[in-house]
């Protein structure tokens, strides 16, 4: 495999400095970050210990008393000055999240654009955060007020390294937290980017703090006595892990799993477009998205509809309107799931495996895939996927095709298409899902609505985004107060 220095060696960003990993017993541990397109290895990237976490705390706690002094309407200046920064140097942040990630530009494009979004909705926050106050009896005032946490953690999967990371950052530094986050391991360079901009906006030193590795990380951050609250976005399985061992040393912990999606297709949805949002929701980011189509429940006669998806995913070419998936383990994961539900029976519509890019034959490529008659046992049914592929399973009537979305053990997302909104509202209020489309495939919430699922798709209490962050990010405070000596002495003095 041929090595293309494209990009300087990873560093961590401690208190407003790039520095190298702490030289101790992982002195020599470093892994390749590859790019996905064409497979060539564009850098390197050191797998930090706890020291480096340790360092990173310091830097955060060190930074918390005078970044939390500051008020609202000060903190957010700098967020007003940092999206400004992420529109001026969009092209160059879509490159680099492509350079990583591997989708195509246009994708790319919106996930920067998602994260100006963030950032508007946490400028945003003094208009919101509104303190409580009342006289509560002659002369006592009772006031509620929200006060950072301390230092929180974000922690961050390979599928959107620049919008993810923008879920949890704008909105936790603005409520006055400082913080440590680590990136994937796989898509280390948009995140660096991002600590050089927010110092370019003013950002203080020590507010805002990468520390890069994989597990070891982790566990550091989980175990860490002074990190208060502990932010993770991922897998169910390594969910779960953070959720557990996070909670173990009493943060508070949200933790954002995998998913299954389920789209019920009704006979009288309108073909054209269903078949469009289908086909897109199931190949966008090469089906690498929490939100993707991954189960289409066909209730009764919809072989018209079908029809319609192949002939609209044939336009999609991988390496042109389809980008690749994040590495060669992901493009043998995903073949096996295709092969698996060809020997049990599932017949394959469209079959994505065994793809080439001419020019980018290195690159990890699986095109649009279809695979009809799945039956609930199948792991293609069950299991998340994560690539451009579409298990049909065939209901009778809309019991039965809620039955088979609320048997998933995830609970994302759940679309439904129809013209009636009578069957509409009935999946509406029958899908066992955190967000839930009509005509739409990607029912992505935006700004000011929370983003989080439901089930094992999403452990602890609130969501990530949108006002249900503004709980998790801060504490209250109340405070009694009573200035008036002539006030009337009763049973709250
Ligand atoms: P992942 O769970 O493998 O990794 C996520 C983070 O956990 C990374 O920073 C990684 O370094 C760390 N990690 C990995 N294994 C670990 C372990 N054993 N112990 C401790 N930490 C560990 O996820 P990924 O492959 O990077 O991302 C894809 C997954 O993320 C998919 O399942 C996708 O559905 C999910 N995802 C969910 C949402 C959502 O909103 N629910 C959003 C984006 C992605």
């Amino acid at each position: 495999m041929k090595t293309i220095a494209k990009q300087p060696e990873v560093k961590n960003f401690i208190d407003g400095k790039f520095v190298p990993i702490t030289i101790g017993s992982n002195e020599h541990a470093s892994m390749d970050v590859m790019n996905p397109i064409d497979g060539s290895i564009i850098t390197t990237l050191p797998l930090s210990t706890y020291d480096d976490v340790d360092k990173a705390v310091k830097a955060a706690e060190k930074a918390f008393e005078s970044w939390s002094s500051k008020t609202l309407k000060e903190r957010v200046q700098i967020f007003f000055r940092y999206r400004t920064l992420l529109e001026e140097n969009m092209d160059e942040l879509t490159k680099l999240v492509q350079l990583e990630n591997g989708k195509t530009y246009g994708e790319a494009k919106a996930e920067v654009e998602k994260s100006m979004e963030l950032c508007e909705f946490a400028v945003s926050l003094p208009q919101i955060v509104v303190n409580e106050v009342q006289e509560v009896s002659k002369g006592v005032e009772c006031r509620i007020e929200r006060k950072p946490l301390g230092v929180v953690a974000s922690i961050t999967p390979f599928n959107f390294p620049n919008m993810v990371p923008h879920w949890t950052m704008p909105n936790a530094l603005v409520l006055g937290n400082t913080m440590v986050m680590k990136p994937s391991e796989i898509v280390p360079l948009s995140t660096m980017r991002m600590a050089e901009l927010l110092k370019e906006a003013g950002l203080p030193d020590g507010v805002f703090n990468l520390v890069n590795g994989g597990k070891e990380v982790v566990e550091a951050i989980c175990d860490h006595p002074n990190i208060k609250a502990v932010s993770f976005v991922g897998s169910t399985k390594v969910a779960k892990i953070v959720y557990k061992r996070a909670s173990s040393t009493l943060k508070r912990c949200v933790a954002l799993g995998g998913a299954k999606n389920h789209l019920l297709v009704f006979p009288d949805a309108n073909p054209d477009m269903t078949a469009s949002n289908v086909v897109a929701s199931m190949t966008g980011c090469a089906g690498q998205r929490c939100m993707a189509a991954s189960v289409m429940v066909g209730v009764d006669k919809v072989q018209h509809i079908i029809d319609k998806m192949v002939e609209e995913a044939k336009k999609i070419i991988p390496g042109e309107n389809l980008g690749a998936v994040i590495s060669a383990e992901a493009k043998k994961r995903i073949e096996n799931y295709i092969a698996e539900a060809e020997t049990n029976g599932a017949k394959i519509l469209l079959d994505g495996r065994n793809i080439t890019v001419p020019g980018k034959e290195g690159g990890f490529y699986v095109g649009p895939t279809i695979i009809d008659h799945v039956t609930i046992d199948m792991s293609v049914a069950r299991e998340e996927i994560f690539g451009p592929v579409i298990s049909i399973i065939r209901a009778k009537n809309i019991d039965e095709a809620i039955e088979i979305e609320n048997g998933s053990n995830y609970g994302n997302a759940a679309a439904v298409f129809t013209q009636s909104g009578g069957l509409a509202k009935e999946v509406m209020e029958r899908a066992s899902a955190g967000m839930i489309g009509v005509n739409i495939g990607v029912p992505v919430p935006r700004e000011p609505f929370s983003f989080g699922g439901w089930n094992e798709s999403k452990f602890g209490v609130g969501d990530i985004t949108g006002r249900s962050s503004i709980e998790f990010w801060t504490q209250n405070k109340k405070t009694t107060t009573k200035w008036n000596p002539e006030a009337q002495t009763n049973w709250m003095s």
